[in-house]
């Protein structure tokens, strides 16, 4: 079985299939031979698991899985990988390709391959699209167990940052709305070939069964907290009622409502906070 991991062996397999590498596609492979096992370990990989992989490449990350999981299902976009990937994945009859554009399929279409098992996400993300990825992950709420993703250190700091904190945004409140996150280790820039620009990072994201707290309005909750983080220099008075369209005399009686400091920022609020004042636009019959 050829080693993905060892340079020489990758460089070769993409000459004899005639590959150059696809920067605009986040092509960076994985070389170094700790991180996919300890990665497909992570995700929960196992016999009775289902695995979807979103960018399989040349397969390094598919092979860890297909050895672990009962069914393996990886979306790739770059059908041009079609010759190598049938060359590295010949041992494995429980993987199947599909082709297309990840954030275009149809995600349910995409789960009913897995039957009745459980399923888990375990990819090493294109760069480009790592966000979009992962919030139509999410919205879409798929019957998952979790999703273990390799994507840039700084995304993954942001998106496991504590709630409220300096480092919050947008992403790590969305992300906490739908998950418990985990950063699981970083991976240096060296491990890939060829070498992105910075360092990544490996996270788990556990999906919860329940929201962590009630809320009337879950598209008016994340309007919300998208509006905040929007300008998150200015106080919830002065960027809500901008983002939001409102008065700021309403917004400050709205405010007081929800117990919520006018001269807040957003990062000094925790979602239970966001879930007050979507709950007090959603009394107003706000649109
Ligand atoms: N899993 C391999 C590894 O770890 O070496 C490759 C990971 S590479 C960072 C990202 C992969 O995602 C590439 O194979 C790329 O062609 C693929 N990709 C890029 N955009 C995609 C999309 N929209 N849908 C599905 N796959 C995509």
């Amino acid at each position: 079985m050829a080693d993905l991991s060892n340079p020489a062996v990758v460089r070769a397999l993409l000459a004899r299939h005639r590959l150059h590498l696809k920067k605009g596609l986040g092509q960076n492979f994985l070389i170094n031979p700790g991180v996919c096992p300890r990665m497909a370990e992570a995700a929960g990989a196992g016999p009775g698991v289902g695995a979807l992989e979103i960018g399989p490449g040349i397969g390094v990350l598919t092979t860890e899985l297909a050895r672990r999981c009962d069914k393996v299902v990886a979306v790739e976009l770059d059908q041009s990988l079609a010759p190598a990937l049938e060359e590295t994945l010949k041992d494995y009859s429980n993987v199947e390709i599909v082709w297309g554009d990840f954030l275009k399929l149809d995600l349910k279409e995409l789960l009913a391959k897995f039957g009745d098992l459980p399923v888990i996400v375990c990819a090493n993300l294109p760069y480009y699209i790592t966000t979009p990825i992962l919030m139509r992950l999410l919205e879409s709420r798929l019957p998952l167990e979790s999703v273990t993703v390799l994507l840039q250190k700084e995304t993954a700091q942001r998106i496991c940052a504590e709630l409220p904190s300096r480092q919050a945004g947008a992403i790590t409140a969305a992300i906490a709305w739908y998950t418990k996150p985990e950063l699981l280790f970083v991976v240096s820039k060296g491990s890939f070939l060829p070498p992105p620009k910075v360092d990544s990072a490996v996270v788990r994201l556990t999906l919860r069964k329940e929201p962590p707290v009630p809320v009337k309005d879950e598209a008016m909750l994340f309007r919300v907290m998208r509006g905040a983080f929007a300008q998150r220099r200015k106080t919830m008075l002065n960027g809500l009622s901008a983002a939001l369209n409102l008065p700021k005399e309403q917004m400050a009686a709205l405010l007081e409502q929800a117990q919520v400091d006018p001269g807040a920022r957003a990062e000094q609020l925790d979602l239970a906070a966001f879930a007050r004042i979507s709950d007090q636009l959603s009394l107003l019959g706000h649109e």
